[in-house]
């Protein structure tokens, strides 16, 4: 019986043929290509094959069924891939969500390179070829203070560069408290092996003196590295060897030191109300030989690796062969130059990079800007007689820095909370992020769901209102 049935069903699914052919697909027929509408085709006749097989299935198969769903893959098969969302998460720098965004200016520089032809390689005075390297340089030298300066592709193509620049085949000593693992596969060790060079750890997890250095030195330690624990903290009792001791030391024996710093900190954020973190500056003027770090953390710019230091050293690295391999394409350069010039103002840095916006926002703009939000959506629901169905109210949260910086920094922060007993929190976090064209992302917290303004763009309320009045009225 069982088995009957089994077949009648598998004989009751379309052929591809028939599916393309049917009327129901006519209007899609001219907007969506033949070849989007065959794998949308396929894939859903497979998984009801599947269906039928795994015997979770038990009605036949009808033209309407299969042309419905095969309409909504066929659609989202048409979208792009990488699409911008809405973080609503109160995560600044959320490594999943493209780390740092741009500043207006920023984009405008990216959209202009992209669009016309540039002086990339260009010199206008001689009429002559140019370098790509001179864009950024001389900004970030006046920045810093350094003496020179070469941009990569992101920090761990300069740090591998670096390492390999100055100790393949020798040795380079690195404190036990900073053999660092960034994410994805950035391990430091692992970074040393590809790079050529011997890795010395030195010290302990916890303290590391600059006996410990010296002791190690020998004639072929080729590097003295540094890394910033920028997304953990050794706490209690430690010690560190600070830069400018290591500095003296390198001097000494005539060898480089180098720091990898991480977040690319080029203001004080002290001044701010966010915990110390030690600036590029600082670095620079401790006398480090380079010192490299992310364009798009704290910056607040595009994916980068920024190397300063000086000029001898980074003459090195712009002739080794790995920068013509790891080098920046013009719209990033376009975005890193729009962003540093920027930072010549620190007020204009912080009220235009979006980074830096949000880090340095205050709790009471925080809970104002929260407020504002909650009294958006609350007179959408209301203008549709929904409002009763929700719970709003403003809570009290901790905002985090993200992509690895600022670990111990809890930044007081505001949110829009919203539960309902209609609904869970899982539902209409759900919905929110399958949004089309602008997946909303919310934080879901004790049985709510969040939406924290801070890292939020102009615009975004409105739409997190649309969307939260479209999930309730689709729940009547
Ligand atoms: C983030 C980080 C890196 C890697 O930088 P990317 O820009 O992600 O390549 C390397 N070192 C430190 C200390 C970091 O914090």
């Amino acid at each position: 019986m069982t088995e009957i049935n089994t077949q009648e069903l598998f004989r009751s699914i379309p052929k591809v043929d028939e599916v393309l052919s049917s009327p129901l697909l006519q209007e899609y027929a001219e907007s969506i290509p033949r070849s989007v509408l065959l794998n949308a085709t396929r894939s859903t006749l497979e998984d009801i094959r599947s269906e039928i097989s795994k015997g979770s299935r038990l009605e036949p198969v009808t033209m309407t069924e299969v042309t419905t769903e095969l309409r909504a893959r066929a659609e989202d098969l048409m979208q792009a891939s990488l699409k911008p969302v809405i973080n609503a998460t109160g995560i600044i720098v959320h490594t999943n969500l493209g780390r740092s965004i741009l500043a207006e200016e920023a984009c405008d520089a990216v959209a202009e390179v992209a669009s016309s032809y540039s002086t990339l390689e260009y010199d206008l005075k001689t009429g002559a070829r140019g370098s790509r390297h001179v864009h950024v340089e001389d900004l970030l030298c006046e920045l810093t203070g350094a003496e020179a300066a070469f941009a990569v592709n992101n920090n761990a193509a300069a740090v591998m560069m670096c390492i390999a620049a100055f100790s393949k085949d020798k040795e380079a000593l690195v404190s036990r408290g900073q053999l660092v693992e960034i994410g994805g596969s950035f391990r430091v060790p692992d970074i040393m092996a590809e790079s050529g060079a011997k890795m010395v750890e030195i010290g302990t997890t916890n303290k590391t003196h600059l006996s410990d250095y010296e002791a190690a030195l020998n004639e072929n330690t080729g590097l003295l590295l540094k890394v910033h624990s920028s997304n953990y903290r050794v706490l209690g009792f430690t010690a560190e060897v600070e830069l400018a001791e290591l500095v003296e030391l390198g001097a000494t024996h005539d060898i480089p030191v180098m720091e990898d710093q991480g977040s690319g900190v080029l203001i004080d954020l002290r001044n701010y109300g966010l915990p110390y973190e030690p600036t590029v500056q600082e670095s620079v003027a401790a006398g480090a030989t380079v010192v490299t770090f992310s364009g798009d953390k704290l910056l607040g710019g595009p994916q980068a690796g920024i190397i300063v230091g000086k000029a001898q050293a980074i003459a090195k690295l712009k002739k080794h062969p790995l920068a013509r391999a790891l080098r920046l394409d013009k719209m990033t350069l376009a975005a890193l130059e729009a962003t540093l010039l920027l930072y010549r103002d620190e007020k204009k840095a912080v009220e235009s990079i979006p980074t830096l916006r949000a880090l340095t926002m205050r709790a009471l703009d925080s809970k104002a800007a929260a407020e504002s939000l909650l009294a958006l959506i609350q007179s959408a629901l209301e203008e549709k007689g929904l409002s009763h169905l929700c719970e709003l109210s403003i809570s009290s949260e901790v905002a985090r820095a993200g992509g690895g910086s600022l670990p111990l920094a809890d930044i007081p922060s505001y949110a829009v909370s919203l539960a309902s007993e209609g609904w869970s929190e899982d539902a209409l976090e759900h919905y929110l992020r399958l949004q089309s064209p602008r997946p909303i992302l919310a934080r879901i917290h004790d049985g709510a769901l969040l939406f924290d303004p801070r890292t939020l763009t102009p615009g975004d309320d409105i739409k997190i209102a649309e969307q939260i009045l479209s999930f309730v009225a689709s729940r009547i």
